[in-house]
């Protein structure tokens, strides 16, 4: 879960949003209760907020991937239209773009209708879910109790998180150790050539592991904590800043 930035509003939004949300409060006071109108109903306006227009242009903030636990469609199912406060309970928010944001099916679906108002969890469109989560090992971990809401209410845990989480640490695992060779090997680069093309390996290397934590990247939250808190990163790091200073 990374922080991300809300688009501007949508024309169809801008346009529409009043007329939607009036028609939906006028079908719950018709029918005394939001879970009350029939669900045929209910859809006649509900579809709305599914608008193609919508879509485009949300999915775009989270880089199409699911805005709690960035994982893509293929992934965990399509990504969806989700309201962060439930439209069950705040039927007035049901056409907010403020409301907005793409979210999997997994998530979704645990996430249900919690009331995020009585017992908030991290919006990252408001929040920085950096000063509310940590990782420790293949698991997210709570900075404090937002961060351990969210964690409890969008189910980010489990199966479907710790096994991708633990392919990737397998794979972190390996390169830190290709990384400690090659650093351990460049003193024994006894030429400017051979060192010059050994660092260039090394640039190479850290370029790689750095896309992993890019916010296009699938997981790049988990993928930023676990590679930073590398010590070999961290090492390789310091000689191509070093390296850096010389050359300029
Ligand atoms: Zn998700």
């Amino acid at each position: 879960m990374i922080k991300l930035e809300k688009p501007a509003t949508p024309q169809i939004l801008i346009d529409k949003s009043a007329d939607w949300t009036s028609t939906l409060l006028a079908l719950v006071q018709q029918y005394s209760e939001y879970s009350k109108i029939p669900t045929t109903v209910k859809e006649t306006v509900l579809k709305n907020y599914r608008h193609v227009q919508i879509k485009e242009a949300l999915y775009p903030s989270s880089n199409k991937k699911c805005a709690f636990c960035e994982s893509f469609p293929e992934d965990s199912g399509n990504i969806e239209v989700e309201h962060f406060h439930p439209k069950s309970l705040y039927p007035s928010e049901a056409f907010d773009w403020n409301n907005f944001l793409p979210c999997c099916r997994k998530c979704n679906s645990a996430k249900s209708d919690h009331d995020t108002k009585t017992s908030p969890i991290i919006n990252p469109y408001i929040d920085d879910p950096e000063n509310h989560l940590d990782v420790e090992t293949i698991c997210l971990k709570p900075k404090d109790q937002l961060g351990q809401n969210t964690i409890d209410v969008c189910q980010l845990k489990g199966t479907r998180l710790y096994r991708p989480f633990s392919d990737l640490l397998v794979n972190f695992k390996q390169f830190e150790d290709d990384l400690k060779d090659a650093l351990d090997e460049l003193a024994e680069k006894n030429t400017p050539i051979k060192k010059r093309n050994h660092l260039i390996k090394i640039r190479e290397a850290i370029d790689r592991l750095e896309n992993l934590m890019k916010p296009q990247s699938q997981y790049s939250f988990f993928c930023k904590k676990t590679i930073t808190s590398s010590n070999v990163y961290q090492r390789a790091k310091i000689l191509l800043e070093k390296e850096d200073a010389k050359a300029s």
